[in-house]
């Protein structure tokens, strides 16, 4: 069934880093129940042909007062991302949703590998944050990418959490060509060659997620067990 689209308040812009922003919207019509890892479409009044219809990962759980929390970088020459930079709060835009099956497998899954690139993290990070709501994380990987020291997206809030979960390990790594994957590689060689008994979970643009899913393949997983997001 299509998911009615319903307009949403701005409640505020935060810039997280030099080009990414939090965004937080309150649906004013009806609560959007979601799973950590979905998306909601954004109806933008921009472009040749408006509306202009955008996905944005949702970044926070699911929470009582039902606010929406999405991040965006600012894509060079992006109408989307362009647009959604010059929002105030107070703004209003149409969005429907949650959409994606980019979600939690069944919590008998081990060793989560999770591995994303910038904007890529934004939906990991929901389903880092609502497993440590329910407790002790279960054994959990991440591998971040990013395009840069600056544009570390929730640098902080990763260490801080492995500081205090031991069985949460984050793995940062700064690389500003996307297509470089080296490191990343080398990190799940190190991880995954031991066994097959990780969960990988990979999100991004596909020229990022695309060649590290045929890696994982060439280790002998099935393409169905590597779950893909990609952002292009
Ligand atoms: C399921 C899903 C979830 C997504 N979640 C998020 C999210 O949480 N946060 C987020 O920032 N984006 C997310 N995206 C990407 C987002 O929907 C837009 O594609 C992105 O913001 C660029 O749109 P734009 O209109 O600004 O750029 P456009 O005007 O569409 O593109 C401008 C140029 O940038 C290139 N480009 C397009 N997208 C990207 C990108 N993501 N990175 C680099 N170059 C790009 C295009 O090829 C084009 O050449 C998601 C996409 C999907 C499909």
């Amino acid at each position: 069934m299509a998911e009615p689209t319903q307009i949403a308040d701005i409640l505020s812009l935060t810039a997280l880093t030099p080009h990414t922003t939090e965004l937080v919207l309150r649906p004013i019509e009806q609560p959007v129940s979601f799973r950590p890892g979905q998306w909601v479409s954004l109806q933008l009044p921009v472009g040749d042909h408006p509306p202009l219809n955008r996905a944005y990962s949702l970044a926070e759980p699911p929470s009582p007062t039902g606010h929406l929390t999405l991040v965006f970088d600012h894509v060079p020459g992006g109408k989307g991302s362009g647009y959604l930079s010059s929002l105030k709060p107070g703004d209003r835009i149409p969005l429907s949703g949650p959409y994606g099956h980019f979600t939690l497998p069944d919590p008998d899954s081990k060793n989560l590998l999770l591995i994303g690139r910038y904007s890529g993290l934004v939906p990991l990070r929901c389903m880092i944050r609502s497993l440590a709501r329910q407790g002790p994380l279960p054994s959990t990987t991440l591998i971040a990418q990013a395009p840069s020291p600056a544009e570390q997206l929730y640098h902080e809030e990763f260490i801080t959490l492995a500081a205090s979960q031991p069985s949460f390990c984050y793995l940062p790594l700064v690389n500003e060509d996307p297509t470089n994957n080296a490191t990343t590689v080398a990190a799940i060689k190190q991880i995954a060659v031991k066994g097959r008994n990780v969960t990988p979970m990979i999100a991004g643009i596909k020229s990022f997620a695309r060649p590290l899913r045929t890696f994982f393949m060439e280790l002998g997983f099935d393409r169905r067990e590597v779950k893909l997001e990609t952002y292009d």
